[in-house]
């Protein structure tokens, strides 16, 4: 899954509009965001297997850092320990742990049968939405959309640039989504590196969602947004 993730955040903004946009991106997306450092550094693996899957061709032969049941509850238990320690409030807590652990979610429904529970050879899971594109991109888009319309109702921009950068955020994903589903797939000799290298662009989206929502106010409030 890719957007439907961004859409958890865009929708989390509502229930902590002190917390920013960049913020809510890093939870969200955490398992993704340490992944490519893991596979550059030899320690999780990933290939190319064409028919793996309809919606993409990659078989993730091993990933319990970054992506198995249990070290996402330790990733989620930490996000909501640095929560607590920084802002100190239960609310903004939980929702960041709940984000971490909403990444695994959407990818268990998303994945066909490669996430692991735990380390070790354990039972791999996966709902296999991914064997669908057209099902894929209805539910993603879906949970995007909701997140966008949620995301604008909670605030507003002080300034019509801040509102560009937000907007052109939201179009840049959409573009990346559909030249992901659509474009030309990687061929079976594609080396790891080549694979994992490209999504540490996740980092880029990190800063320029915290640069977006830099200048937004929250509707309700009129506070700005915090960090
Ligand atoms: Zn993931």
């Amino acid at each position: 899954m890719f957007v439907g993730h961004f859409g958890a955040a865009l929708l989390a903004k509502k229930a902590t509009p002190r917390l920013s946009l960049g913020t809510l991106f890093v939870a969200c997306q955490w398992l993704d965001l340490v992944w490519p450092v893991l596979v550059l550094a030899g320690v999780e693996h990933v290939r190319v297997e064409p028919g793996v899957a309809k919606f993409n061709p990659f078989a993730f032969d091993d990933y319990p850092w970054s992506h198995s049941l249990g070290m996402t509850v330790v990733w989620a238990l930490a996000a909501g320990g640095v929560a607590l320690l920084w802002k100190r409030t239960m609310t903004e807590a939980v929702v960041l742990g709940g984000l971490v652990m909403s990444h695994w979610v959407l990818d268990y429904v998303t994945h066909v049968p490669d996430l692991p529970l735990w380390f070790g050879h354990g039972p791999k899971v996966g709902l296999g939405l991914w064997q669908s594109v057209w099902a894929t991109i209805a539910v993603e888009l879906a949970i995007f959309g909701s997140g966008i319309f949620a995301f604008a109702r909670t605030t507003t921009a002080k300034t019509p640039r801040s509102r560009w950068r937000f907007w052109c955020l939201i179009f840049f994903l959409t573009l990346v989504y559909l030249a992901s589903a659509f474009g030309p797939q990687p061929s079976a000799d594609t080396p790891a590196a080549a694979i994992a290298g490209p999504a540490l662009f996740m980092w880029l989206l990190v800063f320029w969602a915290w640069w977006a929502d830099r200048r937004n106010v929250v509707l309700d409030a009129r506070e700005p947004t915090g960090v």
